[in-house]
Formats: C-alpha cells, sequence, structure tokens
C-alpha cells in the first residue's frame, strides 16, 4: 500500500474516467475506477477510498443514490464526495449537495479545476490524506518530509506504524475503535483481524521508546474495550 490518497472515480464514460485518471496520476494521487453503482459499492467495500468522484448519469443507481447511501452509513458517512454532472441546473446541484455531496463539478470541466476541488474537500474532510504537519506536545509528525520527531529527535518509524500515528494525532482527544482504525489506517475492516491493530500498536510503543523512552510507551493508552487514544498529558508534560 503507498502512502498516496486514494480517489474512487466512478465514470461509466470510460474516456472521461481514464482522463481523470491520468490527471490524478499526475498530481500524485492513486485511483480506482468503477463504471457503474456495483462496481462502486464493491470498491468501497473492499477498501476505503480517501475520496469519491462520483458520476450523477449512472447504469443502475444514479450517483445521487449512492451518495444518499454513503452519507447514511457510518463507515463511509466521512468520504469526501465530489459529484461529476453534466446537469446546470440549480435545483439539480442543491439536491447533489442535499444528499450529501461536498462539492459538484460540471462537466466539461479543466484537470486543473477538479485537482483544485478535490485538494479543497481532502483538506476539509480527510486532513490525513493532505501534507500538513501535526504536533501533540513535543512529538510532531510531518507527512510531507514523512518524518516524526521528538523534541527535534528523529523517531523511526515503519509505514504503518507511521499511518497509524497520524490517524492517532488527528484527533488525539478521541478514542479510537480497532474497527474505526482497522478502515482509516489499512483502509478495510472487513478482512483484516482486530488484533492486526494491537501488535502495530505494540511496534509503534517500542519504535516510540527507542527514542523517548518512557513517555514513548505512555504516549498511546489503551482504553479497555474501546480503542485506543493519545495520551496528550504524558505527550505535553515538560
Ligand atoms: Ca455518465
Amino acid at each position: 500500500m503507498t502512502d498516496s490518497p486514494r480517489i474512487l472515480i466512478v465514470e461509466d464514460e470510460a474516456a472521461i474516467a481514464e482522463l481523470i485518471a491520468v490527471n490524478l496520476r499526475h498530481a500524485g494521487y492513486d485511483s480506482v475506477l468503477a463504471a457503474d453503482s456495483r462496481a462502486a459499492q464493491r470498491q468501497v467495500d473492499a477498501r476505503l477510498p480517501d475520496a469519491i468522484l462520483l458520476d450523477w448519469m449512472l447504469p443502475g443507481e444514479p450517483g445521487i443514490t449512492l451518495a444518499r447511501r454513503w452519507r447514511a452509513n457510518p463507515r463511509t458517512r466521512d468520504i469526501p464526495i465530489l459529484m461529476l454532472t453534466a446537469r446546470v441546473e440549480e435545483s439539480d446541484r442543491v439536491a447533489g449537495l442535499d444528499a450529501g455531496a461536498d462539492d459538484y463539478i460540471v462537466k466539461p470541466f479543466s484537470p486543473k479545476e477538479l485537482l483544485a476541488r478535490v485538494r479543497a474537500v481532502l483538506r476539509r474532510r480527510a486532513p490525513h490524506a493532505t501534507a500538513e504537519a501535526v504536533a501533540v506536545g513535543a512529538l510532531m509528525l510531518d507527512p510531507a518530509a514523512h518524518r516524526v520527531t521528538w523534541n527535534g529527535a528523529v523517531v523511526k518509524l515503519g509505514p504503518t506504524e507511521f499511518r497509524l500515528l497520524h490517524h492517532l494525532l488527528l484527533a488525539p482527544d478521541r478514542v479510537h475503535s480497532r474497527a474505526v482504525l482497522l478502515d482509516k489506517v489499512w483502509g478495510d475492516h472487513v478482512f483484516i483481524e482486530e488484533r492486526t491493530v494491537d501488535v502495530h500498536i505494540k511496534r509503534l510503543r517500542e519504535n516510540l521508546r527507542e527514542v523517548m523512552g518512557e513517555i514513548g510507551t505512555a504516549a498511546i493508552e489503551t482504553v479497555r474495550g474501546e480503542g485506543y487514544r493519545v495520551n496528550i498529558g504524558a505527550l505535553s508534560a515538560p
């Protein structure tokens, strides 16, 4: 698995889908294609994308039905959705936004506009897919540099531990359940066992400990029966 944000393109016109995929790839995104609503649902079930570009007019169920369903499901409700539509009437745009789309793009659109809008929805709804640094106390994670530091000293982490720590630091006051972590960090809570999370949390604590000592072990708390949480107190202590 790469660290590039992964975009699901739901579009039945192959030429448009391919054009979008090429532009996303050049901008550093991974993409997967689905030509109808069933294929789209299969992709989402298999692995959560970081954002979805969703055509309005599809064979079978229309995009708006998919958007409504994904917004109603706790597993998928936070995924940014950008509707692609040839419709320009205001009432249709409002219907798309009411169904839960974050934004819409009217066809034909320029690749530059598409990328700008993708970046904007990711920044708003999926900050883990952007490159902004996050910090709690003296522990800082910089996705652009792919680096974690404690008081400036570099902490070496494997790719999964890096993503796991990134996700935890983005909402440090929250308890993260194993199922949600599997979805957000591994992209799949269906086929991967929950104890996989425990294995990587253990490794993450060991990696942190090498540089941070005892604070490293305490940095991620286990909340019994619920999941894991960042120990803000331990990390912020002088
Ligand atoms: Ca279409």
